[in-house]
């Protein structure tokens, strides 16, 4: 079959910080049995790193929730990353990727995440429905 992941990898978190250096090197470890080079795994890890904050920080507001992240290889070494959360949603999703744009200026936060998770991924989608929750989907090939 075509479409069947070769390997894959479901991870359920809590939204808390200490999580977020757990969930970087779990994916960081399943990227790396599809030997993927140096900067391809930093891309992969900063990805990650990007996405779980986001629903830390911005999804539950430090309050208690659930981030579930999918990880999956695929033959001709595509990998899927997805990383969801039930919590406040996104408005306007073409209004909270703009590079720079942030809602928590306070918090010294660049809005960079999106453009960050966006240079790592040949391929990027966000689906978000305001007090449902968010999910970032990523795509990619390596060398
Ligand atoms: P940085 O990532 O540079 O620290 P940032 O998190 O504000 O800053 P992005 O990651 O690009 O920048 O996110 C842009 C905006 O999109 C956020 O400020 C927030 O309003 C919104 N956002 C991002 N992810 C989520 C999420 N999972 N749930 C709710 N809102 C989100
Ligand atoms: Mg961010």
């Amino acid at each position: 079959m075509k479409n069947k992941p070769i390997n894959e990898m479901k991870l359920y978190i809590s939204a808390v910080p200490e999580n977020e250096a757990l969930a970087r090197a779990c994916v960081s470890r399943f990227v790396s049995t599809a030997d993927p080079t140096v900067s391809e795994l930093a891309d992969i890890r900063c990805a990650v790193s990007e996405a779980v904050t986001n629903c830390v920080v911005h999804a539950y507001r430090d309050k208690p929730g659930e981030i579930y992240i999918n990880a999956k290889l695929y033959a001709g070494r595509k990998v899927t990353l997805t990383v969801a959360d039930k919590g406040c949603g996104i408005a306007d999703i073409g209004l909270a990727m703009t590079p720079l744009y942030t809602t928590d200026r306070e918090n010294e936060r660049s809005g960079m995440g999106f453009a960050i998770m966006q240079s790592f991924s040949d391929k990027m989608k966000v689906s978000s429905k305001p007090g449902a929750g968010t999910r970032v989907f990523m795509e990619k090939y390596l060398r």
